[in-house]
């Protein structure tokens, strides 16, 4: 049973030698227990963050233990009466090829209802996140500007949509013009800035959004946030949903900066974690699944193949690799 292990706390980039793959006896499902296959791992930047040795919203993996990640799996033994072998399950898991588990914060998922991927994107925490980022702190109308950072990922592509929905013009921030132009296409995005090519991001964001930027929904944070900032309305809010682009910094940067922002435009700037509003998580899966069969929302995925990969997968997210969610399929 192959297994994979945090060997170093990274410093700075992490890199495939702060992973070790080892192999264990395949675990055997004791009274109560179900024995799970791993069919498909999510890799996501938040992994990161807990890979350092501080407090936080979730425990930091320990040295030489295994990872873990939401992962899909299939029921292949089970010795638990809530559970039938050949069913599907969605939780947090270990980054092993097998595991015994008790059940207990599983959720049963429905391939009739679902390719299974979606569970781990769309229909999973990613898209939970953009609904009810947007929902909860970004009290979007119909007509505001919505700019969006890390636009063509998991999280971001789904954000757009939801404003779309909801009539907003929508300008979104990626690292290609590949992407740009796919997330025009695909996504209904009224325009794009590539933020690796723009020369002035605070001039860039001007142009895109003529009337100034309402709500805008953080992916990244660092420098683009700094730019977006510099085009807030008065009244804007500001989701402060993730900082990719601060992930893999050693320094922590000084101090705010945007205390005279929000201040002077009377601007909301909130943060959150998606583990905040789990009561809600029901009403947000079933209106993002009602979207979905009515086509009025799509997604994009990339799925690297092989156990092997997930480090690697994981790694690719910081060099913008994917294309929508990043999943490993086993
Ligand atoms: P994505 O699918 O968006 O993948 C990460 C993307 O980030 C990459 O594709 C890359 O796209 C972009 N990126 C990487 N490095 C940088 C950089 N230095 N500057 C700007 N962009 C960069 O991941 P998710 O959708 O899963 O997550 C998006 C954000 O949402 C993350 O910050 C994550 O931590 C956060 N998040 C927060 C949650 C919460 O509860 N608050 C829950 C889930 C996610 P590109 O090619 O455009 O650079």
């Amino acid at each position: 049973n192959k297994i994979i292990l945090l060997k170093h706390r990274p410093s700075g980039k992490p890199t495939l030698e702060d992973f070790k793959f080892s192999e264990e006896e395949k675990p055997t499902p004791k009274d109560g227990e179900i024995l799970l296959k791993t069919l498909y791992v999510s890799v996501d930047p938040y992994l990161r963050g807990r890979m350092r040795d501080e407090e936080s919203y979730i425990p930091p993996f320990k040295l030489d233990q295994p990872l873990e990640s939401s992962i899909i799996a299939e029921v292949i033994e089970s010795k638990n009466s809530n559970f039938k072998k050949g069913e599907f399950v969605s939780g947090l898991l270990k980054w092993k090829e097998y595991q015994t588990a008790a059940g207990n914060g599983l959720n049963k998922v429905n391939k009739e209802a679902a390719p299974l991927t979606a569970y781990l994107g769309v229909l999973g925490l990613t898209g939970i996140t953009a609904y009810l980022g947007l929902k909860k702190i970004g009290d979007l109308k119909g007509g505001e500007t919505l700019l969006v950072s890390g636009a063509a990922g998991a999280v971001g592509s789904v954000v757009g949509q939801i404003g779309k929905i909801m009539g907003c013009n929508l300008v979104g921030i990626a690292g290609s013009d590949e992407k740009i132009e796919r997330i025009k296409e695909k996504f209904g995005f009224d325009d794009g800035i590539n933020y690796k090519t723009a020369n002035d991001m605070k001039k860039a964001i001007g142009a895109a959004c003529p009337k100034g930027v309402d709500v805008y929904f953080d992916n990244v944070g660092g420098e683009i946030l700094d730019a977006a900032m510099a085009n807030i309305n008065k009244f804007g809010r500001v989701i402060n949903c993730g900082a990719i682009s601060l992930y893999n910094e050693e320094k922590k940067p000084v101090g705010p900066r945007h205390e005279g922002t929000l201040i002077k435009k009377s601007v909301l700037m909130q943060g959150f974690t998606i583990m905040d509003y789990v009561k809600d998580f029901g009403p947000a899966i079933n209106q993002l699944s009602t979207w979905l069969k009515d086509g009025k929302l799509t997604y994009s995925e990339t799925i690297v193949e092989g156990f092997e990969n997930i480090p690697q997968a994981f790694l690719d997210l910081f060099e913008g690799k994917n294309k929508g969610k990043m999943i490993v399929k086993v």
